[in-house]
């Protein structure tokens, strides 16, 4: 619903409402996509393990820097919420909401995925997509958005009133905990906002809400990522399904998810490094940094 504007507008209201809309980042300034480096990297892949996440569940793996993984579409169009770690420290986590401000609302081929700071460091980078064909629709939607955030309890007890177990943010703090061993509450607060995989998404054109629609992802569809660094990474095969018409409960078909972790040929990875951690000093004005921006002053 458009809400009603109490304010009355100034005359120049048409003269502010055109400003030309200026891109925030320049991210041509970002280190660039190597086109030619990661196509010969996934060249020749082997597979070195493959894993299902059953379908309103979760499951969490390691995948080293300088692998593939791949996300694949089985049995029936299914959502995956993914989170990713640093798998040394977990505080280093997927930023999605620079990610979003950095690239776009949706991510496909050349697109990375940022981490939190003080790293804020590529984690992953997209390097396949079969769904890059789908582009925007007439709604405006397009998939893999890093837009919405993760189905959750807390979110479903305030809007139906019930208590589900089985949301994605439910599902990857299970996951974490049982893959690093945690307890529940420790786990549940490493869990951070999603990039819905395989998921159709947008904001209404008339009140900019977060929509969704049926994911036109197909059995045999991947979405597939380079390793920067070695990553902790979990994946939810969403309740919601393809989520084109509910989520947080047990009503829609839901199928599993497929992943699959890849090596590249040695030959193709000589030279290549993990992106080091974000330089800026972390003094934030205070100590070194200040007297000098002082003395400079006088
Ligand atoms: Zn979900």
């Amino acid at each position: 619903m458009t809400k009603p504007a109490h304010t009355t507008p100034p005359p120049d209201a048409a003269a502010r409402r055109r400003a030309p809309p200026v891109l925030t980042y320049s991210v041509e300034q970002l280190p660039s996509f190597d086109a030619a480096f990661y196509n010969l990297a996934r060249a020749e892949l082997s597979k070195v393990a493959e894993l299902m996440v059953p379908p309103r569940d979760a499951e969490a793996f390691e995948v080293p820097a300088g692998h593939f993984f791949r996300i694949v579409s089985v049995e029936g169009p299914q959502v995956g919420d993914l989170n990713l770690w640093n798998a040394h420290d977990l505080t280093e986590r997927f930023y999605s909401g620079k990610t979003r401000a950095l690239h776009a609302t949706h991510l496909s081929t050349g697109d990375r995925l940022w981490s939190t700071f003080p790293r804020l460091r590529p984690m992953a980078t997209i390097t396949h997509d079969t769904l890059d064909w789908y582009g925007w629709d007439e709604d405006g939607a397009g998939v893999h958005d890093v837009i919405g955030t993760r189905c959750d309890p807390y979110t479903n007890l305030l809007l139906k009133g019930t208590e589900y177990h089985h949301c994605c943010h439910s599902n990857l703090t299970r996951a974490l905990a049982a893959e690093r061993n945690l307890p529940l509450e420790e786990a549940e607060v490493h869990v951070h906002d999603v990039m819905n995989v395989f998921m159709c998404t947008g904001y209404t054109r008339d009140t900019h809400q977060y929509f969704m629609k049926a994911s036109p992802v197909r059995p045999g569809d991947f979405i597939e990522f380079f390793a920067e660094i070695d990553l902790l990474v979990a994946l939810s095969a969403c309740p919601g399904g393809d989520c084109g018409a509910s989520h947080s409960d047990d009503t829609v078909k839901c199928y599993p998810l497929k992943v699959e972790i890849h090596r590249p040929r040695e030959s193709a990875m000589a030279g290549w490094q993990s992106p080091p951690p974000n330089k800026y000093s972390r003094s934030h004005g205070i100590g070194e940094a200040v007297t000098a921006t002082k003395s400079a002053d006088r």
